[in-house]
């Protein structure tokens, strides 16, 4: 994705995977300072990691310890997260809907704070959090209600989060159930209303979860938007050009099969 939109910017440059162990972090920042490179994207499980060693690290990344995106600012290195904006861009027209709208997140890792970050950012009304471990989903309510105080968090329980579809404008599957061929859904959509948007994060394959979406009739998206968007704000941070976006998602979807 990022190659093709390199060529068709017409720009030189070659985005390469960086097979490292985390003991070579330190070392491969250092050499990115040295060499003449304009920037990387951090992935799991590195995108914490990395941030003890950059120069400067932007605010919402600091508040979701996670960098998914280097840029240089002159020799000094400088961390931020696309993912929440990502996830917004790749909502389209929905975004414009948000405003004071109540949604369900299943899931507490590191995408679901990402996309709840930038949900609240957006102005939603109220969030119901769902997680397989419930100290993780307190966890990040509590950091969601400390840096976003006119947010209602609600904390929910898997059967009662099911429950309570009928009240919701949105639900977002942020858990990694589905990234397996067979994996079942973290959740049943059968009291769902035919208003709800579902958007599941997983990109690379249609999950049980968004199946049973689009069997109901419910308006639905997978992850591909984000991880293309996502994409793309990097892309505009490194070359300061607007990202060719056509081109992006085509060499996207060619790679995800
Ligand atoms: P994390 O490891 O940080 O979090 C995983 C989440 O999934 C946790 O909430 C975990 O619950 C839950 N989970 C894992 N296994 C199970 C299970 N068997 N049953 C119920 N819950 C489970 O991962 P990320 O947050 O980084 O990623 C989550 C998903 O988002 C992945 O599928 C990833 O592919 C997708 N993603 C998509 C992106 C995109 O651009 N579209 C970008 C980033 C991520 P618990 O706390 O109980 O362990």
């Amino acid at each position: 994705m990022q190659n093709a939109a390199f060529k068709a910017a017409h720009l030189p440059w070659l985005y390469l995977p960086l097979d490292i162990t985390q003991d070579q972090v330190e070392t491969a920042l250092d050499l990115m300072k040295d060499l003449p490179v304009k920037g990387a994207n951090v992935t799991v499980p590195y995108k914490g990691v990395v941030l003890p060693y950059l120069d400067n690290v932007e605010k919402d990344a600091r508040w979701l310890g996670s960098v998914n995106t280097i840029y240089r600012s002159g020799r000094k290195l400088c961390g931020t997260s696309t993912d929440g904006e990502g996830f917004l861009r790749s909502l389209g027209s929905i975004r414009q809907k948000l405003k004071r709208s109540r949604g369900l997140m299943v899931g507490a890792g590191g995408a679901a704070k990402a996309v709840a970050g930038a949900l609240a950012k957006s102005g939603i009304g109220s969030l119901y959090l769902a997680n397989r471990t419930p100290a993780r989903a307190k966890q990040l309510a509590k950091s969601l209600r400390n840096r976003y105080r006119s947010l209602e968090v609600g904390l929910v329980s898997i059967s009662e989060a099911e429950k309570i579809l009928p009240n919701c404008d949105w639900v977002v599957q942020a858990t990694s159930v589905g990234l397996k061929k067979g994996d079942p859904s973290p959740l049943s959509l059968k009291r769902a209303t035919t208003s709800l948007w579902v958007i599941d994060l997983i990109y690379h394959r249609e999950t049980a979860f968004r199946r049973q979406a689009k069997d109901l009739g419910l308006r639905n998206l997978d992850g591909v938007g984000m991880l293309l968007h996502q994409g793309a704000l990097s892309f505009e941070l490194w070359t300061g050009k607007r990202a060719p976006l056509r081109v992006m998602r085509r060499a996207l979807l060619n790679s995800l099969g």
